[in-house]
Formats: structure tokens, sequence, C-alpha cells
């Protein structure tokens, strides 16, 4: 199983991660970030595989490590 550290408070909620996401991990968050976004969050780690796609396409590097 894959684990992946997100810094939500650096997310601007483009949401490529989620389209980028083989195993449907992602999602959006339901409060803001410091930002004023609503950044992704986690919500099937038990299916994430440490692909790494997600932190590929974030332009913000908030998905700062990816563990497989
Ligand atoms: S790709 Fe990065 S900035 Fe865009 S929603 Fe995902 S974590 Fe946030
Ligand atoms: S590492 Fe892969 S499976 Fe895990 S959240 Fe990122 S894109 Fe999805």
């Amino acid at each position: 199983m894959g684990r992946i550290v997100l810094n939500r408070d650096k997310c601007k909620a483009c949401y490529l991660c989620v389209d980028a996401c083989p195993k449907k991990v992602l999602e959006e968050d339901k409060t803001v970030n410091k930002l004023g976004y609503y950044p992704v969050r986690v919500n099937n780690q038990e299916e994430c595989i440490g692909c790494a796609m997600c932190a590929r396409v974030c332009p913000d590097i908030a998905i700062e490590k990816v563990y497989r």
C-alpha cells in the first residue's frame, strides 16, 4: 500500500491530481486552506499504490512525498 504526504496549505485546487490518480484516492476537501482554496484530501488511503502520478502533475509541489 502506498501513502502520500500532502501539504494542504500549498494546494491551489487545480485538481489535476484528482484526474491523474488511477485509483481515485483524492477528492475535494470541504474546508478551505490558508490560501482560501478547497484543497484536495485523501479519501481512499487504502487504495493508494504509491505510483506518484499525483505528485508528478502537481504544479505547486503540494504533494511533498510519496511512499510505495
Ligand atoms: S495538483 Fe497540486 S495544486 Fe492541484 S489540486 Fe492537486 S495538490 Fe492541489
Ligand atoms: S501515489 Fe498514485 S495512487 Fe497514490 S494518490 Fe498519488 S496518484 Fe493516486
